[in-house]
């Protein structure tokens, strides 16, 4: 099955996008495991199954090797199944991202959201990062371009609105996401003409 995968550090609001995607509750949760919701959504044409992965990073009351045996299996669940994955959304946290990613940088250690981006790359999964909890930014613009520059993308953050889209989803506000979804599905199907 053609499916858009999402993926993300625990707490940024994965489960709350998903629901304002597609009406019902994912469970939400530390419980790992593997999500689905296959069906039709009324924002695309065609019908793809929505994959919800665990959680990753920092979770109180979860052990660190706990911690990195659901990091393990989010890039096994990606590797094995990159053939039919169509977008892999990485879900960030707009309001912490940039200082998460710059504390694990200066610890020497490669920030989970790059690691992540980088890998849906080198497997060639096309990514959107969706930049959730917008509503909670004031200088918007500046944190977009500093996101950016932390995942290697040039500024401005505009040039990049395929892979850049900055949504609140408690607010109901996804139009970014779901047009940058929308874009690469569109890209792989004019693919499929040739
Ligand atoms: P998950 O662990 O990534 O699935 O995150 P949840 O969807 O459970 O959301 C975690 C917390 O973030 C909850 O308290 C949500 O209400 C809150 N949240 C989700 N989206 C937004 C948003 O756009 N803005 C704000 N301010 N809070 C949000």
């Amino acid at each position: 099955d053609a499916e858009v995968v999402f993926c993300g550090r625990s707490n940024v609001g994965k489960s709350t996008i998903l629901r304002e995607l597609t009406g019902h509750d994912f469970e939400t949760g530390k419980k790992p495991g593997v999500t689905r919701s296959p069906g039709h959504y009324d924002w695309v044409a065609e019908d793809f199954v929505l994959t919800d992965l665990p959680g990753f990073g920092f979770m109180s009351g979860v052990e660190e090797e706990h911690r990195e045996a659901i990091k393990t299996d989010i890039v096994r669940y990606l590797e094995t199944n990159s053939e039919q994955i169509l977008v892999g959304v990485l879900v960030i946290d707009a309001n912490s991202a940039v200082d998460i990613i710059d504390r694990h940088t200066e610890r020497d250690e490669i920030p989970h959201d790059v690691e992540l981006f980088g890998f849906l790359a080198d497997i060639d999964i096309p990514t959107v990062v969706a930049v959730n909890k917008m509503d909670k930014v004031d200088d918007r613009d500046e944190r977009l371009d500093a996101l950016c520059d932390r995942l290697g993308l040039p500024s401005p953050w505009q040039q990049w609105q395929d892979t850049i889209a900055p949504v609140s989803a408690k607010r109901g506000s996804i139009g970014p996401l779901t047009d940058a979804i929308r874009s690469h599905l569109h890209d792989q199907h004019r693919d499929d003409l040739f």
